[in-house]
């Protein structure tokens, strides 16, 4: 049964990025307004996410790491928003419990003492009082430590670490009202204010040169040719700052961070000629459309959201960055 279990939290977490996009998303869930994500090496040693949420009390804390729910991995569709999330609710801690050494510590809002927990591959090995500050801690090592196979698919530190940046930068990006800080290896990476401008936070992921030269994309229906997108709107680097060696281009549908190949692909044409060979955008794009026109037969594990009529939403995308770029060069 343990094996089965550790298969299915496999599943789960795919790689040290899946671990922190679970953590980081329950540190917002609980409505903090700092979030602090540390790792070392390819994620696989330690993963840390602190926030100063409402925390949890000891019995919240033991149900926190329970498995919940069935394990059944299936999907549900989200009304609003048309993209696809995943069945598994109440399972994230669950799981990454299950393929490494994780321990939590916590306290609750208006709480007077902390709470510690130790899970070691799906076994609580030990909950104790803590004295620490509110809010929650979860410190993952030796991920994947009885999962061989899964260790085994890791790619390379650096391309592991690269999508967990990518990872923690959407994220940040999508919430510039949360101070997020990435530290890798002991070192920042950035750290956004939480002052809830897109641009302050564009400057301290991007850094100044970037964020200086963004100029701003705003089209809704009527400047836009016709096709399903009602909105696209952010912000998309000059071409002169496109130093990027890869893309860079966070996307947004209907609100939530997702990745958004043809809008992606989109704004890299609309730059043409204007890219120098092997040089990507930076972009924060938001596009809004009718949830049912989002088509959700996408990979339900995937990030990833394609739309029923990908080829005139990729026409609209390229349009109105192009506009942009041209009314920033007059
Ligand atoms: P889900 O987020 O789908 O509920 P998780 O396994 O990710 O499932 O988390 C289980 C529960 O643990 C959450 O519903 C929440 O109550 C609690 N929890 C997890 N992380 C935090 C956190 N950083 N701060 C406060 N509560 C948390
Ligand atoms: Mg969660």
């Amino acid at each position: 049964e343990r094996t089965i279990e550790r298969i299915a939290a496999g599943e789960v977490v795919e790689r040290p990025a899946s671990v922190v996009k679970e953590l980081l998303e329950n540190s917002l869930d609980a409505d903090a307004s700092r979030v602090t994500v540390a790792v070392e090496a390819d994620g696989t040693e330690l993963l840390r996410v602190s926030d100063d949420g409402h925390g949890m009390d000891e019995a919240d804390a033991k149900r926190a790491v329970k498995q919940h729910t069935t394990s059944k991995i299936d999907d549900i569709t989200d009304l609003e928003t048309g993209i696809r999330t995943l069945g598994f609710r109440g399972e994230a801690l669950h799981a990454i419990g299950a393929v490494s050494r994780t321990t939590i510590t916590t306290k609750a809002d208006g709480g007077t003492r902390g709470t510690e927990i130790h899970i070691e591959g799906g076994e609580r090995t030990h909950v104790e009082p803590a004295g620490c500050p509110h809010g929650t801690t979860v410190e993952v090592t030796d991920l994947f430590y009885n999962v061989p196979a899964r260790r085994k698919y890791l790619k390379q530190e650096r391309t592991e670490f690269d999508h967990i940046q990518r990872i923690v930068t959407g994220y940040a990006l999508a919430n510039p009202e949360v101070s997020i800080t990435l530290e890798h290896d002991g070192r920042e990476l950035f750290s956004t204010s939480g002052r809830g401008d897109l641009r302050g936070a564009v400057l301290a992921v991007y850094g100044r040169e970037v964020a200086s030269a963004m100029i701003d994309v705003e089209h809704s229906t009527g400047d836009l040719p016709e096709g399903p997108l009602t909105a696209v709107e952010g912000l998309v680097s000059h071409p002169e700052t496109n130093r990027a060696s890869r893309d860079y281009c966070t996307t947004f549908v209907n609100g939530r961070y997702v990745t958004a190949r043809s809008v992606r692909e989109a704004i890299i044409e609309a730059y043409g000629s204007q890219l120098a060979a092997d040089r990507y955008p930076f972009a924060v794009v938001a596009v809004t459309l009718d949830p049912e026109a989002v088509d959700v037969n996408v990979h339900p594990r995937k990030l990833e959201v394609r739309f029923v009529d990908d080829t005139r939403a990729h026409a609209q995308v390229t349009n109105a960055v192009e506009t942009a770029l041209q009314e920033a060069g007059e």
